[in-house]
């Protein structure tokens, strides 16, 4: 397990989770290697900035109003790490989301998650956005497949 949990200054992002405006925090160490990935900045963990507890915390306060979720690019190989920032997103009383390119994340992570976007990035198949897609946005809750809201729109290839 990585012990570093560095991210890149986060993001508005209104596409990324159905009906929510996110802060989205790209994660950095990323282990999967897909072919055709579009964030290969992502793959070196020394990339980036350490997010600590405080910093996060400071990021949700700058833009407090300014958004209803914390979305997650990345960071279940640091599961200690991603839950306390999860956690603390949650008593905050804000909708948390992970962006995923693993097909299964431990339970430990998914309850600490309103939505889950799972499945490696495959050129030929697509992103949520394509019919092909092997990758799957659920409601956690219900485990209810969104992707129907994704089609026809552009997102991230993560
Ligand atoms: S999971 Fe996402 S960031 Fe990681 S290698 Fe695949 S496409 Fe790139």
């Amino acid at each position: 397990m990585k012990s570093s949990f560095n991210s890149f200054q986060p993001q508005i992002a209104f596409q990324e989770v159905p009906d929510e405006v996110s802060l989205a925090f790209t994660i950095s160490g990323c282990p999967l290697r897909c072919e055709g990935c579009h964030s290969q900045d992502t793959w070196c963990a020394d990339n980036g900035d350490d997010l600590n507890l405080a910093r996060f915390a400071g990021y949700l306060k700058l833009y407090e109003g300014m958004f209803s979720c914390v979305l997650f690019f990345g960071g279940e190989w640091n599961a200690p790490h991603l839950i306390e920032l999860l956690d603390y997103a949650k008593k905050q009383g804000l909708k948390t989301c992970l962006y995923s390119g693993m097909e299964k994340i431990p339970n430990r992570i998914s309850t600490h998650l309103d939505y889950l976007k799972t499945g490696c990035w495959q050129p030929k198949l697509g992103g949520l956005d394509s019919k092909q897609t092997n990758q799957r946005f659920t409601e956690v809750a219900t485990n209810q497949l969104l992707n129907f809201k994704f089609l026809g729109a552009n997102h991230a290839s993560f």
